[in-house]
């Protein structure tokens, strides 16, 4: 089999990411994804000309992976959702009051929870986060916020920040970054799903030389007197490399490695709390006139947005729709979770089940493999530093990013220290 200097273990993000920055380097690089496509979990499905997202999923503008996708010439083309909010406060639908006047007028909180809520805008957008203690945000909310009403506001405007629902164990600092990008720069719903992100940086790793290796499972990676050397593959063939950047999730990761049980991946498995959800993606032929484009739910973890209002993400103007219950750890019951959403779906757009056509419900995926929180280091890898040449990146390898941020970051991590160790060998030899 052909050998490489580097091998990328998957073909999401990350992976996409780092190959290119490696092979645009100059090192010879295999990419290796075990499905059939790459994207991971930023694939699109097109269904009957629909385009679904796995889940509803928003591009941070001033995010690291819209920097670093704009500076490998990715076009990134979509439209910003505006800022009219309603919520669901024991099943009552009302606005999230976003301006003086909304806040005057608004029936959702008491004088002193509207006083409330104006100080915590004010105090999201005046505060520098990175001055915190190393505190979890339950602590921050419980210190800045009195108001129950305006306490729910909060972690929900927190949950669909960070895709987070442990305020007791996500870091505050980070969060309240999270929560001032989302609040200032916005994000962008892409037309055409992030399918269309995907699809180009293929475009680009193929152009830079990146070899990428699709159905290509890797079941082991061989090490050698603390060194990488070599790849397993599933279907019995080995690969020798210098080189070896896993994006596969943590527990993955370290079941790969041989003798992982003895590096810093086994403590990195262990601390490692993944957010989940179920979630319910539509195209409906149209949507109720009169009911809502944006919602969060206050008492129950529930987002729910039309996002075909601001991206084109069907041919026929099929309306694109995405419910998703944020889960933790261990909290998901997927019948149950399937009822809840279309619950919700009947109370916000009674009648919507007779214009389905297209319908994706995912139970319990891994929106993120690991979040900022406390006892975690806030800087992951990317060496691992038992094993020289191996490497992680990917949404669990974050060094206080959080979702694609924290896999387009990581991934860059991994390439460049790569490429520093190949110029301090170029040098030296
Ligand atoms: C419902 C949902 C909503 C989301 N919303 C947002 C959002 O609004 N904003 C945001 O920024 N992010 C969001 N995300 C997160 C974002 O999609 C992910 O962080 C990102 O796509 C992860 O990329 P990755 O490359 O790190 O991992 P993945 O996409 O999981 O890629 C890893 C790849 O490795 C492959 N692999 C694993 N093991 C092996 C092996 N042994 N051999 C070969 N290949 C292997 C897998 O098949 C996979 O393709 C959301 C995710 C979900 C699920």
């Amino acid at each position: 089999m052909k050998t490489y200097d580097a091998a990328v273990i998957g073909g999401g993000l990350a992976g996409l990411i780092a190959a290119i920055d490696l092979a645009k380097g100059g090192v010879s690089t295999v990419l290796l994804e075990k499905s059939s496509r790459v994207g991971g979990r930023a694939m699109t499905s097109n269904k009957n000309g629909v385009f679904l997202n796995l889940g509803a999923h928003a591009l941070y503008r001033t995010g690291k992976a819209f920097a670093i996708l704009q500076e490998l010439g990715v076009r990134v083309e979509g439209g910003r959702p505006a800022s009219q909010v309603s919520v669901l406060a024991q099943n009552r639908l009302l606005p999230l009051p976003t301006s003086p006047w909304g806040l005057f007028s608004s029936r959702l909180l008491s004088w002193s929870g509207k006083r409330q809520l104006m100080k915590m805008m004010m105090t999201l957008t005046k505060l520098e986060p990175d001055s915190l203690p190393i505190i979890p945000i339950k602590e921050w909310v419980e210190g800045e916020i009195d108001d129950p009403l305006v306490r729910k506001v909060f972690y929900a405007l927190c949950r669909t920040a960070t895709y987070t629902v442990e305020p007791e164990h996500l870091l505050a600092g980070p969060a309240l970054s999270q929560i001032q990008r989302s609040l200032k720069g916005g994000v962008l719903y892409l037309h055409g799903g992030w399918q269309t992100i995907v699809d180009q940086l293929r475009e680009k790793a193929a152009e830079a030389g990146v070899h990428i290796i699709s159905n290509k499972r890797v079941a082991e990676i061989q090490q050698e007197n603390g060194r990488v050397k070599r790849l397993h593959f599933a279907d019995g063939e080995q690969m020798d490399v210098t080189y070896v950047i896993s994006t596969a999730p943590p527990a993955e990761t370290e079941r790969l490695l041989q003798g992982g049980e003895h590096t810093v991946l086994k403590r990195w498995k262990e601390a490692a709390r993944p957010s989940m959800a179920a979630c319910l993606d539509l195209g409906l032929t149209k949507l109720s006139a009169q009911g809502p484009h944006f919602v969060l739910d206050l008492d129950r973890p529930i987002y729910f947005s039309n996002h075909s209002l601001h991206a084109q993400l069907s041919a026929n103007g099929t309306v694109v729709t995405h419910l998703l219950k944020y889960n933790g750890p261990h909290e998901s019951d997927p019948k149950e979770d399937e009822r809840i959403l279309e619950e919700t779906m009947n109370l916000l757009h009674p009648g919507w089940e007779k214009d389905v056509v297209a319908r994706q419900f995912l139970p319990n995926i891994a929106v993120s493999h690991d979040f900022p929180h406390i006892g975690r280091e806030m800087a992951r890898g990317p060496e691992v530093p038992e094993v020289q040449g191996f490497y992680v990146a990917g949404d669990w390898a974050g060094h206080g990013e959080f979702l694609a941020d924290a896999s387009a970051a990581s991934a860059r991590r991994a390439a460049q220290s790569i490429l520093k160790k190949c110029r301090q060998a170029a040098v030296i030899g």
